[in-house]
């Protein structure tokens, strides 16, 4: 099934209502104006660094982290890994969250690319790592032991911001027992709007951080890996070496441009639309949701296994599109407006009360 057209048809060609997809925030269509500026860009050949439209999307974005310098690549995938790989050696190890993308879904590429080893470690509720833990798993500098390097943390993680004073307190940390701290910043821009805060009073804290521009951005790819310009420096080389080195792609930067400078601040909307998605769903008896816990665009939802399969065929004949693993994430975001949300609050209603 495919979900590229944003408005479903029936069969006379009448156009019937908006697919609402709430998988995921990577979902969005480039808008229009988006389009247009990709179309304008000025190019060159970006293994030369001669793209002058990557350049300026690479400087807005360090400017953005407070960091001296920034690369731009295709994935998140791979600016957590050439992050990862600027700041390890073959034989180092780094610490991150036992459910972090870097370790759970990115394939093992650090291990498996990058001979760094993982050392994973249960989240506390709040998506921080406990640094007790962390000091527990910090290698002794022994033969028998890959060496310790690296901190990474997730901001937001399952849609929950890091607190700052948690932020201050791992960076003393970090310091204190000479490791690197990485940040996987894939929405950090969200964390940022929660806490209206500039972007950088989280990132400054951080040696690297990566920030995905095709989630809530609304860029149809790309990330950007900021940090020191010597860690800028050796990530170009490891993203030349795993292939990520791209020519005129000023086209994709173009857009990138775009969503930094128009589409952060919208964040706060979908922060609201997950709000109220989380309030709404909470009347219904057979949901288990707590629209307390929701702090930036993501909910979580479970119900019976049983009624969970109607539910997203139910749905899915409707237009409204639903991840299909238990508890369901619910992701709002640029192409899902208050109106979309009343909709799927109200058919889940008379999904649930038609029994
Ligand atoms: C999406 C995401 C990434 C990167 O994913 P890509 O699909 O490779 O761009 C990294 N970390 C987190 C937390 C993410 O949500």
């Amino acid at each position: 099934m495919l979900y590229s057209n944003r408005i479903t048809s029936n069969d006379r060609g009448e156009s019937m209502s908006k697919i609402i997809d709430l998988r995921s925030d990577t979902v969005t269509q480039p808008s229009s104006e988006m389009r247009a500026v990709m179309s304008r860009a000025v190019v060159g050949d970006d293994v030369f660094g001669e793209d002058s439209t990557v350049n300026e999307l690479q400087q807005m974005a360090a400017e953005l982290c407070g960091h001296e310098s920034a690369l731009f690549l295709p994935t998140g995938t791979q600016s957590n890994l050439v992050g990862l790989m600027a700041h390890c050696q073959r034989g180092d190890e780094y610490i991150c969250g036992q459910q972090a993308h870097t370790y759970k879904y990115e394939g093992g590429g650090a291990a498996v690319l990058g001979s760094i080893q993982p050392q994973p470690i249960e989240f506390e509720a709040d998506g921080t790592i406990s640094l007790e833990r962390v000091e527990r798993a910090i290698k002794a500098d022994d033969f028998h032991f890959a060496r310790t390097r690296l901190l990474t943390l997730e901001n937001t993680t399952a849609g929950k911001v890091l607190p700052l004073d948690y932020l201050q307190q791992t960076r003393d940390f970090c310091d204190q027992k000479q490791l690197g701290l990485h940040l996987d910043g894939a929405r950090v821009c969200n964390a940022a709007v929660k806490q209206q805060v500039p972007v950088s009073r989280i990132t400054r804290y951080f040696d690297s951080v990566s920030i995905c521009l095709s989630k809530g951005l609304g860029a149809p790819v790309g990330s950007v890996l900021c940090g020191s310009a010597e860690l800028i420096v050796n990530a170009r080389r490891w993203r030349k070496v795993v292939g990520g080195g791209m020519r005129q792609v000023g086209i994709l930067a173009a857009a990138g441009i775009f969503a930094l400078q128009n589409n952060i601040e919208r964040l706060a909307e979908d922060h609201s639309n997950a709000a109220r998605l989380a309030q709404g769903l909470a009347e219904i008896d057979e949901l288990k949701v707590d629209p307390e816990v929701v702090q930036t665009n993501m909910l979580y939802v479970s119900m019976a296994p049983e009624r969970f399969q109607e539910l997203r065929s139910a749905m899915h004949e409707i237009g409204i599109v639903l991840d299909s693993r238990q508890p369901v994430r619910m992701v709002t975001h640029l192409d899902i407006n208050t109106a979309d949300v009343e909709r799927v609050i109200a058919a889940f209603k008379r999904f649930f009360m038609a029994r």
